[in-house]
């Protein structure tokens, strides 16, 4: 995903999210409220509406009030019957102008001083029986009573009085009007509350405009009538409904008082709402994408810049550089002047490498120039030695051989002096072929030239023979000279038996050498299952601790000066010490000052059927 997507998903998911929870949150709260508004606007206009019916009772009850105080009419009630003439103009349906049409009554009853009812029109007698008690005590009430009274299919309102004279004495007889409640009441309410109105009987409609009545279920209705509360229907019908039972004074309930009005002042209100909180989440989300935008101009296209920058520089063009022009003074421009610098940083360091690289180059090839000449000379000195060894040993070969001749006197007898010169003649040309010899070896050596023999020998015969041979020294010295062979040596072994000889022979020749009294010993075991090893043993004068390592250096010995009272070319122990490592074994010594010294060789033990345990440069070779 790329930055900028990434980006643009993130401002989504701050901005745009939360703006569409918080319309969703704001539309249901909002839809809450109005429809919480609107069932307030209900209970008040049903209170409104109440207070028209109690008006209407009121009114009822004022006119029959002042009606009662009129001497005329109390006149008609103190004589045991009243003059019919008077009744028919003044209270009969028949005379338009009679108090019956004048209030639009549907009920009326007078009862004279003996509580005789003297005039009845209506349904007088349902009412007497019902209003009982009202009747029976309105000459001795004050006020006038007033009453919803169901009678039928109808529902009166109706008022009670005592009929007195104008200074409102002498309460002697009673009057009672009603009218049935009907549209010009449903008419008040509606005008009143702003509300349509209408009365119901149970689930009768008794008053109302029929046609536009969103009817309440019947059940409901009757449900009401139960539950003296108010009832509110507020679904979603294009009408908000409300309705309450009316009960009189003794709680029986009386008739049903519904209000409603169109909901299409709220359902637009709410659509309006709506679409503002649509409006803001879509004018949210496009300043969310014009933001992702000009984010992702201002950060993504110098990132952009920097990473062609760095794939640049991996690629080795360490030239270029961020433009910084169009940055502006933020972050952006810390990192991109901070990478502008790393980049010049970079380059410098690179040419400096270049430098030094080139420098190590040059002195390579110097030293590969200096190590062929130095192979080269070593070579050319190895060629001359060995070429000159070759050359010295034919002549001194022929000087020892005459002199061999001379001494068995095959060319004539010898006097003792000449007898003694011509020794003395053969032992130094055998020391000097000695010296020569060695000469030779470590040259061949030193040019890798010597050749390490892989083939089985004896080693117990070959530590007899050598012992054998230098019993002579032994003799000539005094000295005690002991050959232990362990039986843990195996019979045969592989390896150069010629060389090892060699060494062995040059390890014993020192040793007797330099002691002059005790003994020298050659031993010989087996120090490992993969190992055996050669001491020579003696009890001679020692080396100091300081020698032990350059006696194997060639040319090195222990008394090096010219004075010293030892032969020797200081070539035996480093030839030995090469030898016995091209055989993959080593040569160690320890050695005390006047007590004596133990030279000891450990060689690999390869076997002759087991190629596993040869040297490294037999494996090599084979
Ligand atoms: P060299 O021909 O001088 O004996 P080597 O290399 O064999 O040459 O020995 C080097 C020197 O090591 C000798 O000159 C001697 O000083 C010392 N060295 C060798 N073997 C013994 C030994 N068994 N006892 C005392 N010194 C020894």
């Amino acid at each position: 995903m790329s930055l900028r997507t990434k980006i643009f998903l993130s401002l989504i998911c701050i901005a745009v999210i939360p703006l569409a929870l918080f319309g969703a949150f704001a539309n249901a709260t909002s839809t809450d409220n109005l429809v919480s508004i609107e069932r307030d606007a209900l209970r008040s206009g049903l209170d409104s509406a109440q207070r028209v019916l109690s008006d209407v009772q009121r009114n009822l009850a004022g006119y029959i009030h002042d009606y009662t105080q009129w001497d005329e009419l109390h006149d008609q009630v103190v004589v045991d019957q009243p003059d019919p003439v008077w009744m028919q103009i003044n209270l009969a349906p028949e005379t338009p102008t009679s108090t019956y049409n004048t209030f639009n009554l549907d009920l009326l009853g007078m009862w004279n001083y003996k509580n005789d009812l003297v005039y009845s029109a209506g349904a007088i007698d349902e009412v007497t029986v019902r209003l009982k008690d009202v009747i029976s005590s309105a000459t001795k009430t004050e006020a006038t009573q007033t009453r919803l009274l169901s009678l039928g299919s109808d529902v009166y309102v109706v008022a009670v009085s005592a009929i007195r004279t104008s200074a409102f004495t002498d309460p002697q007889g009673i009057l009672l009007v009603g009218r049935i409640l009907g549209a010009e009441d449903t008419a008040s309410i509606a005008a009143l509350t702003g509300y349509d109105a209408a009365l119901y009987k149970g689930a009768r409609l008794i008053a109302g405009p029929v046609t536009q009545l969103p009817l309440p279920e019947d059940n409901e209705l009757l449900d009401a009538i139960s539950n003296d509360q108010y009832h509110y229907d507020q679904q979603d019908k294009g009408y908000a409904l409300a309705f309450a039972p009316i009960t009189d004074e003794n709680g029986d309930y009386t008739v049903t008082l519904v209000i409603w009005r169109s909901r299409a002042a709220l359902e637009t209100s709410q659509s309006s709402l709506s679409t503002t909180l649509a409006l803001a989440v879509g004018v949210g989300t496009i300043l969310a994408i014009l933001v992702a935008m000009v984010l992702g101009g201002s950060i993504v296209a110098p990132l952009n810049q920097m990473a062609a920058n760095a794939d640049n520089i991996a690629a080795g063009n360490y030239g270029q550089r961020i433009n910084v022009q169009n940055l502006s003074n933020d972050e952006l421009l810390t990192l991109a002047n901070a990478f502008n610098a790393m980049t010049d940083q970079l380059a410098q360091r690179i040419d400096e490498l270049k430098y030094k690289v080139d420098e190590i180059d040059e002195k390579n090839r110097a030293l590969r120039i200096a190590t062929a000449k130095a192979e080269e000379v070593a070579r050319l000195r190895g060629e001359f030695l060995a070429t000159m060894s070759h050359e010295l040993r034919t002549p001194l070969n022929a000087i020892i051989g005459f002199s061999d001749v001379l001494l068995m006197g095959l060319g004539g007898a010898l006097n003792q002096a000449q007898q003694h010169q011509v020794e003395r003649l053969k032992e130094n040309g055998n020391r000097l072929l000695t010296l020569i010899n060695d000469v030779l070896d470590i040259s061949r050596i030193e040019a890798g030239r010597i050749e390490i023999a892989s083939e089985s020998f004896a080693p117990a015969a070959m530590l007899e023979r050598i012992s054998e041979q230098m019993q002579v020294l032994a003799a000539q010295k005094q000295i005690n000279f002991l050959t232990v062979i362990s039986p843990s040596i195996p019979p045969t072994l592989v390896g150069d038996e010629k060389r090892l000889e060699q060494v062995i022979v040059n390890l014993l020749s020192n040793a007797f050498k330099f002691t002059d009294k005790g003994s020298v010993n050659l031993e010989a075991t087996c120090a490992s299952s993969e190992t055996w090893s050669i001491a020579v043993r003696d009890s001679g004068i020692g080396i100091p601790p300081h020698a032990l390592d350059l006696i194997f250096e060639p040319f090195r010995q222990v008394d090096g000066s010219s004075k010293r009272s030892y032969s020797g070319s200081g070539l035996g122990l480093a030839i030995a010490q090469q030898l016995i490592q091209s055989m993959g074994g080593k040569i160690t010594v320890s050695s005390e000052l006047g007590k004596g010294s133990t030279f000891t060789i450990t060689l690999p033990q390869i076997l002759a059927d087991n190629t596993a345990l040869q040297p490294k440069s037999q494996q090599q070779g084979a």
